[in-house]
């Protein structure tokens, strides 16, 4: 039997009224239009696209630091949206952040050992005892020495202060984590430690992920479904394998065209598309991607595409 799903949005979307000046109304963005998704544990969605597409928005709502604008968000089966304090006070556990830069979300006057026990501290009513053993037991599962514990975040590398970063989102044993960007500030050699760091702990904890990445292969590495998203909305979404094997929206193709293959078998035609992603304060009519994409016709201009079931995943496109 399927497992419960650990979060589930629908048709989630936030828009922000921005000022325009003395003289012309306020506008409205739609940083994120009406996305849908669920995610099972032991489960990673990757979430990719240009920056400016969403991502950043997305994760601000998944992590309840702002409420959506419209559609609703439920972690674990309990609505957030309709939460009381309390609740969402329980929720916010559920759900912990990884960033890019480690190093700026430490705390540099904190030794490892608070940082990593002051969640603990704050959200439950364990003993400094049963805090020290459970910051012992989970800075070993993230690679760290017992010695590390008194040290400060300066005196680690930046693949260690990952390390401690992923602890201290782990700590509270929370069912979701969203990681954003969580190796690209990482030289290379050690981005693929700590992505099979972060599949270790999934494996061994259930914890489902939401990783944010501009990466493919970054994402390829670590998804099992795929989301790409196009200027606040999803253009293909699916089982990952599916989609690396045979893209479908042109933009995908794109973006998957423009990533480096290792083995000359899986080289694709090299697809440009030209043109910025266009001003979320100005959106094109009919198709978002209309004026930078290779296949469109006239009715792309005129008609916003909506996404559909087409070969085992969802693709809003008119062509496909
Ligand atoms: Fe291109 Fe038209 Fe498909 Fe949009 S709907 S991706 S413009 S072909």
């Amino acid at each position: 039997m399927a497992e419960a799903p650990l979060l589930q949005a629908q048709d989630l979307a936030r828009h922000y009224t921005v000022s325009r000046g003395l003289f012309k109304p306020p506008a409205v963005v739609k940083a994120l239009n009406g996305v849908s998704f669920e995610l099972a544990p032991r489960q990673t969605l990757a979430v990719v696209g240009e920056s400016g597409c969403g991502k950043s928005t997305l994760a601000r709502q998944l992590t309840l630091i702002e409420s959506p604008s419209r559609g609703s968000l439920r972690l674990r089966g309990t609505d957030a949206a309709g939460a009381d304090t309390a609740t969402l006070k329980r929720l916010r556990h559920e759900v912990q952040m990884v960033f890019q830069n480690p190093f700026a979300s430490l705390n540099p006057r904190k030794s490892i050992a608070s940082t990593l026990a002051e969640p603990l501290v704050i959200n439950t009513t364990l003993s400094a005892a049963e805090r020290c053993e459970r910051v012992q037991a989970l800075a070993a599962k993230v690679g760290l020495r017992p010695e590390h514990l008194q040290r400060y975040p300066h005196m680690f590398s930046g693949g260690q202060r990952q390390r401690i970063a992923i602890a201290r989102a782990m700590i509270l044993n929370p069912g979701i984590v969203v990681a954003d960007e969580p190796v690209s500030a990482l030289d290379v050699s050690i981005q693929a430690q700590i992505l099979n760091l972060f599949m270790d702990l999934q494996d061994e904890l259930g914890t489902g992920y939401v990783f944010i990445s501009h990466n493919l292969s970054v994402v390829e590495h670590v998804a099992d479904q795929l989301m790409v998203m196009y200027l606040g909305s999803a253009v293909e979404m699916g089982d990952k394998r599916r989609i690396f094997a045979a893209p479908l929206h042109p933009y995908t193709r794109a973006l998957m065209s423009a990533t480096p293959a290792l083995h000359a078998s899986e080289r694709r035609e090299r697809i440009v598309i030209h043109g910025e992603l266009p001003s979320p304060l100005n959106p094109p009519s009919g198709c978002a991607f209309h004026k930078r994409c290779p296949l469109a016709t006239p009715r792309c201009a005129e008609e916003a595409p909506v996404l559909r079931p087409v070969d085992s995943r969802q693709v809003a496109c008119h062509v496909v």
